[in-house]
């Protein structure tokens, strides 16, 4: 209640109590009994300035009715003494209520200022817990960083010391038995060729992983076109699905918005998802695609092989996971593919999934957010020109029967920039010519004679170049 209230509640009995004066006659009447305690209780209770008007008020009461009613006034010195009385009370009720009011402001500072401290101390312990939160929620992220990165290292050395050892046993073999057939030693020298492949890939990949981990991948963030991307996807893998007799489609509306991203990280992204399908499909088809999915854009590799285990579709998205190859004699890979490309798609704000039934098939999604405004970039237009420039250089064919001969030869072409197709006899060779057109044909001689020839006929009726050679692989001792 406040204090104006209060005074009115309290000043109502004073009020009250007048007119009863008025009927039991003058300044001696029982009124004075009751206003003396009653000041005093209200001096406890009431505002000074209140007080003061109500004493005043009844001290000149009496003085002033007298004249009104023109009653003469009894006894004039008790008269004056009644109302000196009034007036006297009036003021020490001032004074003591003057006092308390000081007292209680006193005390209520104190309490304010103890209420102020008390909140402050809150919000201080409050703050504290806060950073004591965010310290015991670093110390657990750091520990475990600690332990993913022990498992990290522990996971790269013994993924480097596999290949290693096996080009280290199988080169001392050919290095210290002489009696060794010439056919014995060409599968060795295969078994090196590829193990230091994977060798190379893994360290690339690890670097990679370890840039994109360490924050120092600089991202060249520009508009790109979604479609482009595939084309691109499709031209770098495509040559590998030929060589294994799969089928790569592209499916993708020309009208699709363009997205806002790393042109090569997207490319590396893709054509991991595709090198994959490529790799654990034996038969049937792959199919590379991208459609637009509210604020994203929604880019998926289906393929017709050998499907994942329902409860490994978030475990292959680790570093190193691999599904048991030894159960499904799957090939074999570093497990760092689909853990590289997550990184960068979520970098990009964008998430990655698979849908998967065994023995059906996958389906890898990924989705990319789209460009603000939608627009292409200069630099976009610019990158377009690349591709023409690129696609004018068709493929070189290589065909040999040797494994060793066409990977080395393919190295190399593939080293001067040349996209290359390899095929291990005339027969396979002309499978894959009457997909995808070569620019040129590079042949060791073979003895698949029928089909060698026909494909030097088609390829002279082609006006398609083609170059004879018969390569050897000496070993020097
Ligand atoms: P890598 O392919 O080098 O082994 P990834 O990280 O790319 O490593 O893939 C992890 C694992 O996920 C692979 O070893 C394979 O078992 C599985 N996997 C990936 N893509 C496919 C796919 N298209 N079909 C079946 N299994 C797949």
């Amino acid at each position: 209640m406040d204090r104006r209230k209060k005074a009115f509640l309290y000043s109502l009995p004073m009020v009250s109590l007048l007119p009863l004066c008025l009927f039991t006659g003058g300044p001696e009447s029982p009124f004075r009994f009751v206003f003396f305690p009653l000041i005093l209780v209200l001096s406890r209770q009431l505002a000074p300035n209140v007080l003061f008007v109500a004493g005043l008020a009844a001290t000149l009461f009496f003085p002033i009715l007298s004249l009104f009613t023109r009653q003469p006034i009894p006894d004039m010195p008790v008269f004056l003494a009644e109302i000196s009385a009034y007036f006297l009370t009036s003021l020490a009720a001032v004074h003591v209520s003057r006092s308390i009011s000081r007292e209680r402001d006193r005390y209520e500072n104190a309490i304010s200022t103890f209420h102020s401290l008390s909140d402050a101390l809150n919000y201080k312990n409050m703050n504290l817990q806060t950073t004591l939160d965010a310290l015991s929620e670093a110390h657990k992220k750091l520990q475990e960083y600690d332990k993913n990165k022990t498992t990290f290292l522990s996971n790269v050395s013994h993924e480097l010391r596999t290949p290693l050892s096996s080009i280290r046993s199988y080169s001392e073999i050919l290095l210290n038995y002489d009696d060794i057939d010439n056919d014995t030693s060409k599968e060795f020298i295969q078994i090196i060729n590829m193990e230091s492949e994977r060798l190379s890939t893994l360290v690339n990949e690890v670097l990679d992983l370890m840039k994109i981990e360490a924050g120092k991948v600089e991202l060249n963030m520009s508009t790109v076109n979604p479609a482009r991307l595939l084309e691109e996807g499709e031209k770098i893998v495509k040559p590998m699905a030929i060589e294994k007799g799969l089928s790569l489609e592209v499916e993708v509306d020309r009208d699709i918005p363009y997205i806002h991203g790393d042109r090569n990280q997207m490319i590396q992204v893709i054509v991991n998802l595709l090198n994959n399908a490529v790799k654990f499909t034996s038969e049937g088809s792959i199919t590379l695609g991208a459609r637009l999915q509210g604020d994203f854009v929604e880019f998926y590799v289906a393929d017709t092989g050998e499907g994942i285990f329902p409860e490994e579709k978030e475990a292959i998205f680790d570093e190193f996971y691999r599904i048991s190859d030894v159960v499904l004699h799957r090939p074999k890979g570093s497990g760092l593919g689909l853990s590289i490309s997550k990184r960068i798609v979520e970098f990009h704000g964008g998430k990655i999934w698979v849908e998967s039934e065994l023995g059906r098939g996958s389906r890898f999604f990924f989705t990319i957010p789209l460009a603000p405004g939608n627009e292409p970039s200069r630099k976009e237009e610019t990158r377009t020109t690349d591709i023409h420039v690129n696609a004018i250089y068709r493929p070189i064919l290589v065909i040999a029967n040797d494994i060793t001969i066409r990977r080395a030869l393919r190295k190399k072409l593939e080293e001067l920039g040349y996209q290359t197709l390899g095929a291990d006899t005339p027969g396979r060779a002309l499978q894959i010519t009457r997909s995808m057109k070569p620019g040129l044909i590079v042949l060791d001689v073979s003895d698949d004679w029928d089909n060698f020839f026909e494909l030097l006929r088609w390829a002279k009726s082609s006006q398609i170049r083609s170059i004879l050679v018969s390569l050897h692989i000496y070993n020097s001792k």
